[in-house]
């Protein structure tokens, strides 16, 4: 009887520590190997035994001063920001997904000037910039150029008198095989918009994809644009705005050949020193697009890092993956 009562109170010592170890073990486990450690605020996500990653997106809501260099991607934004629109206005009844993209409305524009107005933004010409990127001439500290690409009409009512009120300048990148037809300007409305220091580059003749066109073809569309230009406004243009942003070692040739000192395409990018001023990138500005999103574009963060409430707007993640016309 008395041996049958030590075996049980060895069995239950057993069964104790058996438990005790085995709670104790799985307790250390999950203290070395949390599921998350976000609430550590050391800016590191583990997972399981996968070591520590640091986190590189960036947190939106401190504000875009101190854009992280992981999310540039190794450009720094020690550059200048060439903004590109393309229309500025109310969004036809029924417009798909491109038009949708290409138009920002007139409230947001405002709403973007009047953000770059109050950061001491001060928007140079096409000259100021070329004189900086291969004069070693000065500009402002916080220089953007503000592009408008293809000559709509809505940009010369809704942009222009915005611009102006900010005394800003535009940069408008003119179709002239398109000029006075459908939704594009005309001669009278483009000349009245040079006239108030708006700038007026060339877009082309006929805004087809440079780079599956022969020299021939492309040499026509930009001696073409040139010359409309000149006839036209009165002056010989030296900057060049590529179609769909595409072009090839022909179409750089031959805007050399016809006198084109800087052209600009649609990569991704602030301009900077020591690149080929024939292939300056910029910051499309997409429609719907509203602040902060837009100050983020300024500083440098490209998409898609959107995770704020207010830009939660999946038209803003819907880039378009061919080119169509209106680019
Ligand atoms: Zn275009």
């Amino acid at each position: 009887m008395k041996k049958k009562l030590i075996y049980i109170l060895i069995f239950g010592f057993c069964v104790a520590v058996i438990s005790f170890a085995a709670v104790f073990l799985m307790h250390k486990h999950i203290s070395d190997h949390p599921v998350s450690n976000k609430n550590s605020g050391d800016n590191t996500v583990s997972i399981g035994n996968i070591p520590p990653i640091p986190v590189t997106v960036q947190d939106m809501t401190k504000g875009a001063e101190k854009p992280s260099t992981n999310i540039s991607k190794g450009f720094t934004p020690n550059g200048v920001p060439v903004l590109m629109y393309h229309r500025v206005g109310d969004l036809p009844e029924n417009a798909d997904a491109t038009t949708t993209d290409l138009t920002v409305s007139t409230a947001n524009f405002e709403e973007q000037m009047t953000f770059l107005d109050k950061q001491g933004y001060v928007s140079i010409t096409p000259d100021q910039l070329y004189g900086w990127l291969s004069k070693g001439q000065e500009i402002p500290k916080k220089s953007v150029i503000i592009t408008f690409d293809d000559g709509y009409q809505d940009v010369f009512d809704n942009a222009v008198p915005i611009l102006l009120e900010h005394h800003f300048v535009g940069v408008f990148g003119i179709i002239t095989g398109f000029v006075g037809t459908r939704d594009y300007a005309s001669w009278q409305t483009i000349g009245a918009a040079k006239a108030k220091g708006m700038i007026i580059v060339s877009h082309s003749f006929s805004h087809f994809d440079f780079s599956k066109h022969n020299y021939t073809d492309q040499e026509y569309s930009i001696a073409k644009s040139t010359m409309d230009i000149n006839d036209n406004l009165g002056f010989t243009p030296t900057y060049f705005i590529y179609p769909y942003g595409t072009y090839n070692t022909d179409t750089e040739n031959i805007l050399t050949a016809h006198g084109y000192v800087m052209a600009l395409t649609t990569a991704y990018g602030f301009a900077q020193k020591g690149e080929n001023l024939l292939e300056i990138p910029r910051i499309r500005v997409h429609g719907k697009e509203v602040l902060p999103r837009f100050e983020y574009d300024v500083a440098g963060i490209p998409l898609p890092v959107d995770q704020t409430a207010e830009n939660k707007n999946p038209d803003l993640l819907q880039m378009p993956t061919t080119a169509t016309k209106g680019e």
